[in-house]
């Protein structure tokens, strides 16, 4: 190991396994919990051995190895064998293809109407449940720590559709109980100072490393409110010190003169808010560098990629002479499923974000699906509570979830039109299966939905491979003190050319026994992103690198980039990667945002009207006995979507099913 790698601790011991799917098979003999031991059969059951805890484990997750490599044998060689696979012998009434918060919504509408005495099982491919909301879990010293390794927040929770807020409240979420308790901890990191804004210039792209922290608050996108006399200090040309300075104070001038309001919006739509910065506002191409992340947070993409209007909509810099009419509700909400930022803006609402993000909501969903395998009774206690990953899957209860089961095939006993079953195929543990139900709801990605149901018609197929999701990673870094943060007076740092684009410590919220640390010397997780963009491509060719690129990345690399950076940007506070460090979770989401519509790259009345000419709207149509959930079915990257498409497709199989009764 080279003098730099010991300094950033590459050789220490911190929790970095990455599990296998099928790891714990060799052992599951001795280690099954007790009451389960005489059952055991000589089967692949990971699940069952006492230590099958997935929310504790590190190294990479998010899509962890094991989880993908039969989905991608299948998009590699579509022609699949299933003339050897087991029946198992069950016959449920519903089968959900995907264990997100769609797939387990799904599960609860279904039950909720049909009553306890339903047969439901759940399938997914990962070794947790949750899909994107997922959990990391940290132990340190007698000491829980959680944070999300996906799904960040119920986002706008005002906006929320009847459904999900009915799902919400019936799994015993009270949003005003939870907000009110936290009211002490929301003020948590301002009362101990760390009020500054700081940003990282890198010396990759700029010759020399430098952290800029301005004590300024307000103004959005980076490059807020330096003063003069700041920028001075920066690698920034004096052109574009002079050129930040006009961008956030103006005078901004009327840009589109003539046009009526409507008209300059149409413009801005189609312009991405890099050619806005260039070649409207003209500013020098140092300043964008501030914004080149912008957009991130929405599309997976950056400011090239991010239509000027949307910026306009965000509060961004440059259109304060434009005389641009509001939309009275923000116009990011007003887009059909909404786009993220649509909090942004009257009628928002409360931002609700748990310790372990709405991996809570997938906990509790679990809960009133499956009491027992989620110990406790209120919202507060979900938060430390040990799930029992061995209680998911057993027979005699309305729902089961079948981990590290990959769908393969799903087709009609028969004919699609007179078919009374549906026959669905997985691969767990290296063996093909098959159930039988009476319907089977998707609630997986829509890209892979022909793969898996070759039967559909060709134009509902175009309609599914449509989208392209976008690929991001959330890092979960437990360290020992956030001393260095308060030494800087920040709660985190942009990095915008950096490997993450930043670092921020986990937000102060407490969950029952999960409480948020008080004082900068205890344990805490850092949050970092990272979007696999390449400035420049075309949106979906972005999407495509960057997801080879989390595909084909070692944790060794993530290792060595996280520590680097976190040396760097957090040094002057006295943060030593080599003493700090107590765990990683890379959680990277190759098929992370559902694909939401551009107005830089789709038809204007895709993203602007609900209209049924919408790819999604097509995708979703049911097939038979099959239907479609999943927050692409909305092509919507909010929870509360996934949960509407969830109650759609379960209604589309309720329906079907009293067609009889109906005559
Ligand atoms: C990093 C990240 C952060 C996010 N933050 C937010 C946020 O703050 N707020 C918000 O509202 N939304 C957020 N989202 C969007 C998030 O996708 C939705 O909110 C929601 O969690 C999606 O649920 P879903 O069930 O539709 O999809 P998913 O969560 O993707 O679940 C689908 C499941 O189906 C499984 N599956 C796929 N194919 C198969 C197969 N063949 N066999 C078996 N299983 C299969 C998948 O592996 C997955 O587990 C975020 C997404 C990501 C990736």
């Amino acid at each position: 190991m080279n003098a730099h790698d010991r300094n950033l601790g590459m050789g220490r011991a911190i929790t970095r396994r990455d599990f296998l799917n099928g790891v714990s098979l060799t052992v599951v003999g001795s280690v099954l919990a007790p009451e389960l031991f005489r059952a055991a059969q000589p089967e692949f059951a990971p699940e069952r051995a006492l230590d099958y805890y997935p929310p504790t484990r590190t190294g990479m997750r998010g899509s962890h190895d094991g989880s993908f490599e039969v989905a991608h044998r299948l998009r590699d060689r579509p022609q699949r064998d299933l003339s050897g696979a087991i029946g198992t012998g069950e016959i449920y009434d519903l089968v959900i293809v995907g264990g997100g918060l769609s797939g387990l919504s799904a599960a609860y509408y279904f039950i909720r109407d049909a009553g306890r005495n339903a047969k439901v099982l759940i399938l997914d491919n990962h070794d947790d449940f949750g899909g994107h909301a997922k959990r990391n879990e940290f132990q340190y010293n007698g000491r829980m720590l959680a944070l999300n390794g996906g799904t960040l927040n119920i986002e706008s929770w005002d906006r929320y559709n009847e459904h999900a807020r009915k799902v919400i409240h019936d799994i015993g979420i009270d949003i005003d109980r939870f907000l009110a308790t936290n009211e002490k901890n929301r003020a948590l990191y301002r009362s101990l100072g760390l009020t500054g804004q700081a940003t990282f210039f890198d010396k990759e792209t700029w010759g020399v490393d430098k952290l800029m922290i301005r004590r300024t608050a307000g103004g959005r996108g980076g490059g807020a409110r330096y003063a003069a006399d700041d920028l001075m200090h920066t690698p920034l040309s004096a052109q574009a010190q002079r050129d930040l300075i006009r961008l956030y104070g103006g005078p901004h001038h009327e840009y589109f003169p003539g046009l009526s309001s409507a008209e300059k919006k149409i413009r801005l739509a189609t312009m991405s808010y890099q050619d806005f910065l260039l070649n409207i506002v003209k500013v020098d191409k140092q300043v964008v560098w501030f914004f080149r992340n912008q957009g991130a947070g929405n599309f997976c993409v950056g400011v090239d990629c991010f239509p000027a209007l949307f910026a306009w909509q965000e509060g961004l810099p440059g259109f304060s002479g434009m005389d641009l009419e509001p939309s009275p509700n923000g116009l990011l909400a007003d887009l059909p499923g909404g786009h993220h930022g649509r909090q942004i803006g009257p009628g928002g609402g409360p931002t609700v974000h748990f310790p372990d993000g709405n991996a809570t909501i997938a906990r509790l969903l679990v809960r009133w699906l499956i009491p027992d395998a989620v110990p406790g009774t209120s919202m507060e206690d979900v938060g430390a509570a040990h799930i029992n990953y061995a209680l998911l899957d057993r027979s005699g209860q309305a729902a089961r979830v079948r981990l590290n089961s990959t769908v393969v095939h799903v087709a009609h006993d028969g004919d699609v039109s007179k078919a009374k079953e549906v026959v669905t195929s997985y691969v767990r543990g290296g063996k093909t299966y098959r159930v039988r139900s009476r319907a089977t709801v998707m609630a997986c990605w829509n890209m892979f939905i022909p793969y898996l149901v070759p039967d559909l018609p060709s134009a509902q197929k175009a309609a599914l491979a449509f989208g392209v999701k976008g690929p991001l990673v959330y890092t979960s870094v437990a360290v020992k003190s956030w001393t260095a943060f308060q030494k800087l007076g920040v709660s985190s740092v942009n990095a915008p050319t950096m490997y993450h684009t930043g670092v921020s410590l986990a937000e102060a919220v407490s969950l029952g026994d999960l409480h948020h640390p008080q004082t900068p010397e205890e344990p805490i997780v850092l949050h970092m992103t990272r979007y696999p963009m390449s400035p420049g491509k075309p949106r979906k060719e972005q999407h495509r690198v960057g997801r080879a690129d989390l595909l084909s990345a070692t944790f060794d690399t993530f290792e060595r980039k996280i520590r680097d950076q976190l040396a760097r940007n957090l040094g002057d506070g006295g943060f030593d990667p080599a003493r700090d460090i107590i765990a990683i979770a890379v959680n990277r989401w190759p098929h992370g945002y559902a694909y939401t519509y551009n107005p830089l790259y789709d038809p204007m009345e895709w993203v602007y009207t609900s209209t049924d000419d919408r790819p999604c709207v097509k995708a979703r149509q049911p097939f038979g006995l099959i239907t479609m959930a999943n927050s692409d079915a909305a092509a919507s990257p909010h929870t509360d979507a996934a949960m509407l498409e969830a109650h759609r497709a379960v209604q589309e199989v309720l329906q079907r099913r009293a067609m009889p009764l109906l005559g």
